[in-house]
């Protein structure tokens, strides 16, 4: 089989360890397997997301030593595709318009999971025309999609067998904002389907995401790339490193190391490598292997370690 990976960032900020993690592990898949590795940015929410982060993720991926094939797409120039597939679900009648507001959402009486997930409640699902036209007067719906009751299992290429129950663990999710900003779960399905993606590789923390997308691709007609989750990486307090932080983002590494240092610390945190030497990421092409990733969560290597933003 041709591999095609690819590595899709949020441009909300710029780069830290933890993406180029995700970045360097996915070109390392998708390059040892002779594949065409591809880029995507997801600036959905084009607000948060501004064009300069974008730039400056390219320009980060090119110095670290991470290339990529063809252009570039950038969703936010997408939704014209996205509604193509909107109303694919529209026709199949799995489309209702939602009301609630994001307090009535998260308040201490909806739905939670055990790991704080809210499960939508329902409350629009039944809505009569009438009750749709009168609430549409006072606010503008997002679109959710009504999920059937199945259980969704697929191997993981890090963490083995995952089983969500869309029901009872993922719930009727939105595909389409009030404000028309199309949802990631939507869009990422869309992309990955159409440009033929056959391994996705991503955070720990979009595990759960996978299988309403994976149900996702079978109404759409695509066939679902294989799905890795890599482990998160958290600084020494076991805190996830986050792009809010502004920690240890690219700005301030590059300054501070060169990109073989930067490579060389991740490779070692990840198990690829015994010890931290520089080394650059194409160096790391023949020796990677999937097996070597632990489940458990990485540390920050030491040599990052004492740098704050000053
Ligand atoms: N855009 C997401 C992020 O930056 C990644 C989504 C994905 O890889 O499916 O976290």
């Amino acid at each position: 089989m041709h591999t095609i990976g690819r590595f899709a960032p949020s441009p909300s900020g710029r780069m830290h360890l933890g993406n180029v993690l995700c970045a360097l592990l996915a070109w390392l898949s998708a390059r040892q397997q002779n594949g065409e590795f591809l880029l995507r940015i997801e600036d959905l929410d084009e607000m948060r997301c501004p064009r300069s982060f974008a730039d400056l993720i390219i320009d980060d991926l090119r110095w670290l030593g991470l290339d990529w094939d063809g252009e570039i797409p950038y969703q936010s120039e997408r939704t014209a595709v996205y509604e193509k597939y909107e109303a694919i679900l529209r026709e199949k009648g799995l489309l209702y318009p939602c009301f609630c507001s994001r307090a009535a959402l998260h308040a201490a009486s909806a739905p939670h999971l055990s790991d704080g997930r809210v499960v939508y409640a329902g409350t629009c699902r039944d809505l009569t025309p009438e009750q749709v036209a009168e609430k549409r007067r006072k606010r503008a719906p997002a679109t959710r999609v009504r999920v059937p009751e199945r259980t969704i299992t697929f191997t993981d290429g890090v963490y083995g067998a995952y089983t969500e129950t869309l029901t009872e663990e993922c719930g009727d999710f939105i595909i389409r904002r009030s404000d028309g900003v199309f949802a990631y779960q939507l869009a990422v399905v869309v992309d990955d389907g159409l440009s033929g993606v056959t391994e996705v590789v991503r955070g720990h923390d979009l595990i759960g995401s996978t299988p309403r997308q994976i149900w996702l691709y079978e109404l759409f007609g695509f066939t679902p790339p294989n799905f890795i989750h890599i482990p998160l990486l958290c600084d020494h307090d076991g805190r996830r490193l986050s792009k809010r932080d502004e920690d240890l983002d690219l700005g301030l590494l590059r300054e501070k190391f060169t990109p073989e240092q930067v490579i060389g610390a991740l490779a070692c945190a990840a198990g690829l490598t015994d010890t931290a030497e520089p080394v650059a990421a194409k160096e790391l092409v023949k020796a990677f292997l999937w097996e070597k990733i632990p489940k458990h969560e990485l540390y920050l290597p030491n040599v990052f370690r004492d740098i704050e933003k000053n």
